[in-house]
């Protein structure tokens, strides 16, 4: 059971591959640590089908690689309570406070923000009203809705290119609209991508309102990027894929972070706030894969157990007499 009462060595907030590999090490770090997730453990592979980059695993589904590390963090003592963080603050006596919906606060020397991201959203007409209508952020959650249908996914980065090329599992078309010439997604991605006859590439074309028949999506409108010019594509269904938010506005104060809002750290893992460490798809970094995620939440555990020894024994010292 988790203990309100009790001081934490760490909290980790998330439990993605990032988190639960923190825990994991915090486990065998014999550190009181506490894993608090709003959903199930896993994060993004939960929405990712099938996985052939992680090292050791040819191929290997989402879900199954989720279940294997939540497994493998559990038999070394990690401890998941399911509730959602909604904010971390740093109190005067340098001790974390982290508040949860539930009500919870969980006290702890030190945090490890390991809460991935949010998909951004288009932010045009129809898009609210038809979230969850036709309107998705996750290809594996939603495209078996549409089977047979025309779909049209948003974006131009990896994630749009393999969500596109997923769907054509379902679609009977997807149309994947991007407002640039060229894509951003990595060249073996486009290639397969390119290489599906399901996809239609439409570019220099962005989508500036969604429209529904008020129960599902009946079509998007394109905007041609140079003349301005707008026409109507029926499509079934819209699939966004146009990057992701960190989750890290749950920190209270400052903390340093680049212009994408990615929290910058030092190469222990550590934040410009004393004890707050960022590890996985919520830090700065080149490129946001499993691997960087489990490799930055390594680092930040043991990170942790020597801040703590270090800050332990300067309170020993200057309580001395
Ligand atoms: C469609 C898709 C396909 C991908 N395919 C691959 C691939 O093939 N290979 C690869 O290496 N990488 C892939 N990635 C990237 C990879 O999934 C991420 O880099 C990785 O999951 C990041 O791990 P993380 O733990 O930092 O964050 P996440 O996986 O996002 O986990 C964050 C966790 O924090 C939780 N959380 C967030 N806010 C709170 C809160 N306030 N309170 C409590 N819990 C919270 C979330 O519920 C989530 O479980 C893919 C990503 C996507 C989107």
């Amino acid at each position: 059971m988790a203990d309100t009462s009790t001081e934490y060595d760490v909290i980790i907030v998330g439990a993605g591959p990032a988190g639960l590999c923190a825990a994991l090490y915090a486990g065998r770090g014999m550190l009181k640590a506490l894993t608090i997730e709003r959903g199930l453990p896993g994060g993004e592979l939960l929405n990712t089908e099938l996985i052939e980059d992680y090292i050791g695993f040819e191929t290997i589904l989402g879900r199954e690689l989720a279940q294997k590390m939540a497994e493998h963090a559990k038999q070394f003592g990690a401890q998941i309570v399911t509730d959602t963080v909604e904010r971390i603050r740093k109190k005067a006596d340098g001790r974390f406070d982290v508040e949860t919906a539930k009500g919870d606060h969980y006290r702890s020397r030190t945090v490890i923000l390991t809460a991935g991201g949010t998909p951004v959203k288009l932010g045009v007409p129809g898009e609210k009203e038809y979230a969850g209508k036709g309107v998705s952020y996750c290809a594996v959650c939603d495209g078996a809705f549409f089977k047979g249908e025309r779909l049209a996914v948003v974006g131009g980065g990896d994630a749009a290119m393999e969500e596109a090329d997923y769907l054509t599992r379902y679609a009977s078309t997807v149309f994947l609209i991007h407002r640039r010439e060229e894509f951003r997604a990595s060249k073996i991605i486009q290639e397969r991508a390119f290489a599906n006859p399901k996809i239609e590439v439409i570019r220099n074309a962005t989508v500036p309102e969604i429209v529904g028949n008020g129960t599902n999506v009946k079509h998007v409108v394109l905007e041609d990027v140079a003349s301005g010019k707008r026409s109507n594509l029926d499509v079934g269904g819209v699939f966004v894929f146009i990057g992701f938010k960190p989750n890290t506005q749950l920190v209270e104060g400052h903390v340093d972070h680049d212009a994408g809002g990615y929290l910058l750290t030092d190469n222990r893992m550590m934040t410009s706030m004393a004890g707050l460490f960022a590890a996985g798809d919520v830090r700065s970094q080149l490129t946001r894969q499993i691997t960087t995620a489990v490799g930055d939440a390594t680092t930040a555990a043991i990170a942790v157990e020597k801040y703590i020894t270090a800050t332990r024994e300067q309170e020993q010292a200057s309580a001395a007499p």
